[in-house]
């Protein structure tokens, strides 16, 4: 039992995003990536929010394993699974779980596509394919789809489901030419070779939150928004002010001060015995890289009230201390609450840039060891 060091997921705020996402882009059918846990949010109530209250009807795991977990503990619900990268199709008990719960294998190599079409419980599950634009990591060749082709052909499948590719390049700014619209051209192409062999193709998507985020992509009938539907923009540091789009991060990161005193410029903090660079007032929080505080974070931001912290020496397993100026004195004790990031995306993607990672990892770094709870407010 842990009560004030918490991820609280405040579930008004992903409606928030959703809605401003469904304005953004009307056009398009919204595919909601939920992996690792939806980005450390909890999966579970996350699509149960989504797809009971929201209208959202399409989620998007990574493995069978999350694509499994969903379907067993949302069995009332009706939506669309799509799993994206670990598809462990050679293994029966695997193909069996597609088949018999509705489970998408978006199928990226001829090996699985061999899979798919050999097994008779596959029979009426949709086909998804994943082409390589040009990012090299999953996806169908250009120089495969003429076997892909004949794998259809034999197997008696004259339509695609969802065909889709990946970009490699979205959070950098859109410039004519570069990588993306390499990769967008790339994917036209491609999609032709399909066309020209008479195969019908329902749904198309390129674009996650980068290409969304610089309405890159938005002619194909879905988008493949992450990061941007948890709050923080997906763009790099220097481009991120191209977007105009804004989301409220859904969670706050809680927690309170276990120790609060005044420590002299020099003074040797914790292990190895790091020298205070200023006086001030050192402050303990009770979470540290067992909870998903990074030993490799040098610069975390702690926010109490008016009076900002940062992290000074190692960050423990268990414990983290922050350095607040002197005025802070008297101010902040121990039992205080204290925040590392809230509803302002800034302040998750400050944390990012100043540790050199992305808002991602951070998110995901968040360990079991944290609560997380769920908010209606
Ligand atoms: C994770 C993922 C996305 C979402 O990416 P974001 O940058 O979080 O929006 C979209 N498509 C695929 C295939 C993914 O793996």
């Amino acid at each position: 039992m842990r009560f004030k060091t918490h991820l609280k997921i405040h579930l008004p705020r992903l409606a928030h995003n959703v809605e401003k996402l469904k304005a953004w882009a009307p056009r398009n059918e919204i595919l909601f990536m939920i992996k690792a846990d939806a980005y450390g949010h909890g999966m579970v109530p996350v699509v149960r929010f989504c797809a009971g209250e929201l209208g959202l009807t399409e989620f998007g795991c990574a493995s069978i394993g999350e694509a499994l977990k969903l379907r067993l503990e949302l069995a009332q619900n009706e939506f669309e699974i799509y799993v994206f990268s670990d598809l462990e199709l050679d293994l029966p008990q695997c193909r069996e779980a597609y088949g018999n719960k509705r489970i998408l294998p978006v199928i990226s190599c001829l090996e699985d596509l061999r899979l798919f079409f050999s097994d008779p419980m596959f029979a009426s599950v949709p086909l998804c394919l994943k082409l390589n634009s040009g990012m090299n990591r999953l996806g169908f060749a250009e120089n495969e789809i003429p076997e892909l082709l004949s794998e259809m052909k034999r197997a008696g499948r004259r339509s695609i489901y969802h065909l889709m590719t990946h970009l490699a390049s979205s959070s950098r700014a859109m410039k004519a030419a570069d990588q993306n619209h390499q990769q967008a051209k790339k994917f036209e192409e491609m999609k032709g070779h399909f066309v020209a062999a008479g195969i019908s193709i329902e749904r198309t998507s390129m674009s996650n939150s980068g290409g969304i985020l610089q309405n890159f992509g938005m002619e194909y009938s879905h988008i493949r928004p992450g990061l941007m539907l948890y709050g923080p923009s997906s763009l790099d540091p220097q481009d991120r002010g191209l977007s105009s789009w804004s989301g409220k991060t859904i969670s706050d990161l809680d927690s309170y001060l276990i120790a609060a005193y005044p420590v002299a410029a020099g003074a040797l903090i914790g292990y190895g015995g790091v020298a205070a660079p200023t006086a001030g007032v050192l402050a303990i929080i009770p979470m540290g890289y067992g909870d998903g505080l990074s030993t490799h974070y040098k610069n975390l931001q702690l926010t109490m009230g008016k009076y900002q912290g940062r992290s000074c020496g190692r960050i423990n397993m268990d414990m983290t201390a922050f350095l607040f100026p002197a005025e802070a004195k008297d101010k902040i004790k121990v039992g205080d609450p204290c925040r590392l990031w809230g509803e302002n995306p800034s302040e998750i993607l400050q944390l990012a840039d100043n540790n050199h990672t992305i808002p991602y990892e951070i998110f995901c770094q968040v360990s079991s060891r944290i609560p997380r709870l769920y908010s209606l407010n």
